[in-house]
């Protein structure tokens, strides 16, 4: 039986080489062509690519899904769906779930494919059951990884799960590339014997592995095969189509479709791929077998290294790559993949960066911790609770079940501020309400791709110790960059350039609260004339995608406040001053 092809060269394969940032102007020409393939679905939103429009491309995401559409006459248009995430990061509250299921399903998806990072059905069940409602076709992904929690029984007993909410197929969603041949072979046919669902097989090409497990799948009766167009293929991202199509021609399994057609719209995507040469890293290009070793996802670190490499500090890199499979374990063997990735990652980083183990965790950790995004594969020891959230109880319901419908109450703050102009809009801003603003107003520029490449290779700073400060690092594609403060020492003075906005540095300010990070104030928890105790949170900064609360390091009355929600601020920055 022909194996089915889902080619993804409009959604992962860029969000894997490129940080997602490929625009509809790239994508709308050859839609056409890509619809005549006969491939079994194009999957073309979702994931990252609802983040990135509106953050850096300018553009509307619903308008892509809408236009793009439109040329997709026989070919059903896929959305990577990340359970009560959405396309966000964190859980929404079940009529948010609600409404942005309908909402995508209205303006032209056709499959679901939906996902839990730490493969929870209690966050997946909700958009499972009004996709299904709408009357989509839904596919239950399970993501997959190694460890000594994760056996086939357990895999098989989600995958149950999936068929008994209705789900049409099942995916294995191996994000990192972990994926073996053998455990291939074994999956899909455990998959194909105890479920009576079409299966996908979903890989990256990180390890090498991949297209090796897709003709082991094949053997084994894999349903359809997840390709990109040989441009934007290999590394990080997936098998090339035109390889697994010629691969598969001579078998029982050939896919049947125009090697020639897609050898036609693959010089198209030549073309595309030289626009953004200057932000493909040659390493997400690689063969890199860390992945196996320290389960680090493709690329995540990859900017971490050349940093550290030009500083003669390479050392670090072993403690960071040493400190991911730790951190992980210590969390409950979480696959990595959004958001679990962002946690894991950042949280090794800061444990190596700081100098100290969960001498700073961010928000997500702690409520990550708290089972506020599920249930961990493994049990977390109490120990590492405790360090985490203290004497806290972690909840043991299912996490949606604490949220307040959010829907109408965040739909009046969004009209307000007068920025809806379309329904859609109103989840655009629920999504993302810190930059959404910003995007919906038009006051949005779309990001010119060179200084991209500058941050990607930043002049490192380096304090008078040598040691570096100043680091980029990249998780899922996304660069962050990332400066330390030496602890203990002088508090480094901020320069700001002269003229009115000009910030008084920690030195000349009594009581200066700053910050030890680079990122965006998200929101301001005190106020001049409030009584602090010290370890209050004063306020909070999104850095590397995640919350990161400001703790007073002393407590006093706030005799000052320099900075306001939306601001920008430097690690090292004076925030407020408390006395
Ligand atoms: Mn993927």
């Amino acid at each position: 039986m022909k194996v089915k092809i889902t080619e993804t060269i409009l959604r992962d394969a860029h969000q894997s080489l490129i940080a997602t940032r490929m625009r509809s102007r790239d994508m709308l020409p050859i839609v056409d062509k890509l619809d005549e393939v006969g491939y079994y679905s194009l999957e073309m939103w979702g994931g990252a690519t609802f983040d990135s429009s509106i953050r850096y491309l300018n553009e509307d995401p619903w308008e892509r899904l809408r236009e793009l559409k439109k040329h997709m006459k026989e070919t059903p248009a896929q959305m990577l769906l990340r359970g009560q995430n959405l396309v966000g990061y964190k859980h929404y509250s079940d009529d948010v779930v609600e409404k942005f299921v309908k909402k995508a399903y209205e303006n032209g998806i056709d499959i679901f494919r939906v996902f839990d990072a730490v493969n929870d059905i209690r966050n997946m069940e909700k958009a499972i059951t009004v996709a299904k409602k709408e009357g989509a076709h839904v596919q239950g992904a399970i993501a997959y990884t190694i460890s000594p929690v994760h056996t086939i029984d357990k895999y098989v007993e989600l995958a149950t799960s999936f068929a008994e909410l209705g789900c049409d197929s099942l995916c294995i969603k191996d994000m990192a590339g972990l994926i073996s041949p053998q455990q291939a072979y074994d999956l899909v046919k455990a998959l194909k014997t105890e479920v009576n669902l079409p299966v996908d097989l979903h890989a990256h090409c990180t390890s090498g592995m991949a297209p090796m497990s897709y003709t082991a799948a094949c053997r084994a009766g894999v349903d359809v095969l997840d390709t990109a167009l040989s441009p934007f293929a290999w590394g990080t991202s997936q098998p090339p189509t035109e390889s697994i199509v010629a691969a598969l021609a001579e078998t029982k399994r050939a896919t049947g479709l125009d090697l020639e057609l897609i050898s036609e719209i693959s010089d198209y995507f030549k073309g595309i791929k030289e626009q953004y040469r200057c932000i493909l890293d040659p390493i997400s290009e690689q063969i890199d077998t860390n992945v196996l070793l320290y389960q680090v996802p493709g690329g995540m670190l990859s900017n971490l290294v050349s940093q550290l490499k030009e500083q003669n500090a390479l050392d670090k890199f072993k403690d960071v790559l040493h400190e991911m499979p730790k951190v992980r374990a210590e969390l409950g063997y979480p696959p990595l993949v959004t958001p679990t990735s962002q946690i894991v990652g950042t949280q090794a980083v800061l444990n190596v960066l700081m100098g100290e183990r969960y001498k700073v965790i961010p928000k997500e950790v702690k409520d990550y911790v708290r089972g506020l995004y599920g249930r961990p594969p493994k049990k977390i020891s109490a120990e590492i609770i405790a360090k985490i959230i203290g004497d806290e109880e972690p909840i043991t319901c299912r996490p949606a079940d604490l949220l307040k419908p959010e829907y109408e109450r965040m739909k009046k703050e969004a009209e307000d501020m007068g920025i809806i102009h379309k329904e859609e809009d109103i989840l655009t801003y629920i999504l993302y309400p810190a930059i959404a603003p910003a995007f919906l107003k038009g006051e949005l520029e779309e990001e010119d791709l060179t200084p991209i490449m500058e941050k990607k290779h930043p002049c490192a700073t380096a304090d008078v110790s040598g040691i570096p400060t100043e680091y980029s690092v990249e998780v899922d594609g996304e660069i962050f960059n990332v400066k330390v403060n030496p602890v203990g020492g002088s508090v480094k003075v901020v320069e700001e350039g002269a003229g009115e906005g000009e910030k008084p540095s920690a030195d000349s300010l009594a009581g200066a609260v700053t910050s030890h990070m680079q990122g965006m104030i998200l929101s301001v928890k005190a106020k001049v004339g409030d009584i602090i105790e010290e370890g209050d949170t004063v306020c909070v900064i999104e850095a590397m995608k995640m919350e990161n609360a400001i703790h007073a390091p002393h407590g006093g009355t706030v005799k000052a406040i320099l900075i306001a929600e939306g601001d920008a601020v430097k690690s090292g920055d004076v925030l407020m001053s408390i006395e």
